[in-house]
């Protein structure tokens, strides 16, 4: 029933169960928190959007195994320079959108999913136990499970910080250069990032196919201009070779150097290897298989909600790299979703309280679009613009910080 100041009286708080803090989980948070102050999300890009006719109370809580948002798109570069990973990691407790009443969050990983009772179980880190946390509607937002390079192994700022400097001491100090293994879009990234940072190293990519991102739904000239780009910084680039041997080597006793075996015979003495060849994989092992595909994305509708055969499934919603959603992973994806997934929340539980028919904002598939930041260049895939690339690009896709000003300045950290 709608007061007169437009609060409605729901009798209790709504408890929104957010599982992982990042572009995804954090968007579909905040989208929630604007619509119960009564404000238009942040997130809408719609500029005739009007504040939600009704307020009603919700109690949001995070669970993430981080104690912090990482902005995992600048992790090539992150991982290799102390300064800029001092700004690619904010502890939630530090951000100042997420300082309210309303939101709590949970340092742990959740375990298990009972979307019948409607009861997460969470291994809590800092007392090693298990909690049992109900809900009334769950987000899940925990991606996919990557592993070192690709992105720290600390779960803590603090630890980070020093992995940071033990990585970066890798880099620079390693007497026959770098090479990394694997050409997709990660290692392309971060060759071209380690090769900038320190100009004097020899950094060498290694790739198993004919091209780089082989993998990537993209045209092959968009893998010619990213090799192109990689050879103007320097980079060297071996094609259609797998590494079959990695062989630890004492070159002078104290420092180790690695001797790599190419599947062609070719064999090459370096300082240092970096693999970014790893899969990653759906981290929906707390999900029954039911709402899953059987490569454990979640299955969703373009509502968000879970489609596959759950008890409560209109109660539960999938955003980003988790959920079964055509088009290339993208945080910019992860967020529309996350906003998306807010916004439907809020809908469903207007309607609840009795406030009419829920409008849910439904999702378009989404285009292969892509962009890479190497260096002082980017290269952008878009289906209608083709390939582009250059220094104007970086700037206008990344900002001067790997997207870290447009991606959490603005629409996470600020309030
Ligand atoms: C190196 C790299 C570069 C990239 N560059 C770009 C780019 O330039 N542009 C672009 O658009 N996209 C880029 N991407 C893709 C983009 O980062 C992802 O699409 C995006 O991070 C997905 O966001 P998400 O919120 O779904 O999940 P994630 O960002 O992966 O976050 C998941 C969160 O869930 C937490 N979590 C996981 N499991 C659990 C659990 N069981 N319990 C509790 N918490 C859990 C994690 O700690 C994490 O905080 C890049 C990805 C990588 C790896």
């Amino acid at each position: 029933m709608p007061s007169n100041d437009g609060v409605l009286a729901a009798g209790r708080a709504f408890r929104v169960l957010v599982i992982g803090g990042s572009y995804g989980g954090l968007a579909a948070a905040l989208t929630l928190v604007d619509l119960s102050r009564g404000r238009v999300p942040r997130f809408s890009s719609n500029p005739d959007a009007t504040p939600p006719p009704h307020r009603v109370p919700i109690q949001i809580t995070v669970a993430d195994e981080r104690d912090g948002y990482y902005h995992l798109i600048g992790s090539p570069k992150a991982l290799a320079c102390e300064n800029f990973a001092s700004e690619s990691w904010t502890r939630f407790q530090d951000i100042p959108a997420l300082k309210s009443p309303n939101i709590k969050f949970i340092r742990g990983s959740v375990s298990g999913v009972d979307c019948a009772a409607k009861v997460a179980q969470i291994l809590e880190t800092e007392t090693n136990s298990k909690r049992a946390e109900p809900y009334d509607y769950l987000v899940v937002g925990s991606g996919l499970r990557r592993v070192f390079p690709t992105v720290p192994r600390s779960l803590r700022r603090a630890e980070f910080l020093e992995e940071v400097k033990r990585h970066a001491d890798d880099i620079r100090q390693a007497r026959e250069g770098v090479v990394i293994i694997g050409g997709g879009a990660v290692g392309v990234e971060m060759a071209a990032e380690l090769k900038i940072l320190v100009p004097e190293q020899k950094v060498t990519l290694i790739h198993s196919r004919k091209r780089l991102l082989s993998s990537e739904p993209l045209p092959d000239d968009f893998a010619e201009r990213v090799e192109t780009i990689l050879n103007e910084v320097g980079v060297e680039i071996i094609l259609e070779q797998r590494v079959i041997e990695t062989t630890a080597v004492n070159a002078d006793g104290e420092r180790r150097t690695w001797r790599l075996t190419l599947s062609g015979g070719q064999q090459l003495v370096t300082g240092h290897v970096l693999s970014a060849i790893s899969r990653p994989i759906p981290t929906s092992t707390y999900l029954s298989p039911e709402a899953l595909t059987d490569d454990g994305y979640v299955k969703v509708h373009s509502s968000l909600q879970f489609s596959g055969s759950v008890p409560n499934s209109e109660h539960h919603f999938a955003v980003g790299d988790l959920a079964a959603w055509n088009g290339i992973k993208r945080c910019g994806g992860a967020m529309h979703m996350g906003h998306y997934a807010g916004n439907n929340i809020y809908q469903h539980i207007l309607a609840e309280c009795g406030a009419g028919k829920p409008r849910f904002m439904t999702l378009n598939p989404f285009p292969n679009v892509i962009g890479l930041a190497l260096g002082h260049k980017a290269v952008s895939w878009t289906p209608d613009e083709g390939t582009r690339h250059g220094e104007d690009l970086l700037i206008s896709l990344f900002g001067e910080d790997m997207g870290n000003t447009n991606f959490q300045r603005v629409e996470i950290i600020c309030d």
